[in-house]
């Protein structure tokens, strides 16, 4: 309990809500809301219906036989590359969309990176016959084409950020607008753990799903129900955040995030928040970000459009201000290579997101004994133009 959020929506220094007046009383009907909504028994046999049954969990966690031979631990990949629409994102995206209608609201809209949580967003949406707008960074509908046409079969309006450095925070800015324009029959489904409080609560908990069935599938197949290491990538930390969420109080789970470090931490094209940020409000939340002396955002870069982010959730800024977790970052190069590492170790193409996590292993050291659990966030079929044109092949 002693990292969870107070009641004044912040963890430790970081959290709350800064938003416009406009958007007051939309944050306010949410927050007195939504763990009313959640905790309603009607509600849970829906959710738990839908992830069974719609999204396919719980999904697998699978002992990497060669992938463990190689590092010499025992290492376990919770598989959210098998979820329907192939990354965790669905997780949040079905609880938003149920706390949504029983909001009584009739239109939902989001933002995306690499398309994964408008996909996802896009699909509750069709599941649920309700109208959806997806904003997404000209650039990236560029990057995810593939994900675009996706979310347009699918039935979305996605309409093009073209501000700033067209990605995803240009996204959401989009998005925060629209929603001050419809602030009564709309509602805004962000996709991590980020935003004004309750939105980083509210997801960590819909993805806190992932730590929860780990610890019973850890059990079963160790005998133990806490791993020695959990790791996970880091855009704005959802993933992670479902990952840690039922290990926090287990101090000696030893918790490693992995950002992306673009071309280099100090390369000038970069996403490594913990490292080059400093504490700031980005997107409703005091935070870590990365802005300029004064108080400029500055552009991220990370290769997977998922990580291509300048802040984190408020979470994660105070899991790293307290040193609970490790932040770390990884370089494209890593983490292309990694992506192909485990291609042919395991047979599974990651997501160049999930592949990040992958490469912090190569700096790691461990006893034969130990038990690691990694989060494989999502498959790599949206990434196949990324690694053919690495790789050459
Ligand atoms: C969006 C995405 C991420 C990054 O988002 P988080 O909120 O940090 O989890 C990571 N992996 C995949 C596969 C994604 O689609």
């Amino acid at each position: 309990m002693k990292y969870s959020v107070n009641e004044q929506g912040y963890y430790g220094d970081f959290g709350g809500a800064y938003i416009p007046e406009m958007l007051y009383p939309n944050i306010e009907e949410l927050r007195q809301q939504y763990e009313i909504i959640t905790n309603d028994p009607a509600y849970r046999v829906e959710f738990d219906a839908l992830l069974k049954d719609y999204v396919g969990r719980p999904s697998p966690l699978y002992l990497a036989k060669r992938l463990s031979a190689k590092y010499g631990a025992n290492i376990y990949l919770k598989r959210e590359d098998l979820n329907h629409t192939g990354s965790h994102k669905i997780n949040n995206a079905i609880g938003q969309i149920l706390l949504a209608e029983r909001l009584g609201k009739k239109r939902i809209i989001a933002e995306t990176g690499a398309g994964q949580h408008g996909v996802a967003t896009a699909t509750v949406c069709a599941l649920r016959g309700i109208e959806c707008v997806v904003y997404m960074g000209e650039i990236d509908m560029e990057r995810q084409a593939p994900n675009v046409a996706r979310m347009k079969m699918l039935g979305a309006t996605v309409v093009p950020a073209t501000s700033g450095s067209k990605t995803l925070k240009d996204a959401t800015n989009e998005a925060m607008r629209d929603w001050i324009n419809n602030p009564v029959d709309t509602h805004y489904i962000i996709g991590s753990v980020v935003g004004p409080y309750p939105y980083p609560e509210m997801v960590a908990r819909f993805q806190s799903i992932i730590s929860f069935e780990t610890k019973k599938q850890l059990l079963e197949q160790t005998g133990k129900e806490l791993p020695d290491y959990a790791l996970a990538c880091v855009g704005g930390g959802s993933n992670a955040m479902g990952m840690f969420y039922h290990f926090l109080d287990d101090e000696s789970v030893k918790l490693i995030a992995v950002e992306a470090a673009g071309l280099g931490v100090d390369s000038g094209h970069s996403a490594a928040t913990s490292v080059l940020g400093r504490e700031g409000v980005l997107h409703g939340s005091r935070t870590i970000l990365m802005q300029t002396d004064d108080g400029q955002v500055v552009e991220p870069y990370s290769i997977s459009a998922g990580l291509d982010y300048p802040g984190i959730g408020p979470q994660h800024a105070h899991l790293h201000k307290v040193k609970r977790a490790k932040y770390v970052s990884i370089t494209d190069d890593e983490a292309l290579n990694a992506g192909l590492l485990l291609s042919q170790l395991e047979g599974i193409i990651p997501a160049i997101e999930s592949a990040h996590a992958f490469a912090y292993l190569e700096k790691m050291t461990f006893k034969p004994t130990d038990n690691v659990v990694i989060c494989l966030s999502g498959r790599g079929d949206k990434d196949l133009d990324t690694y053919i044109k690495h790789f050459g092949y």
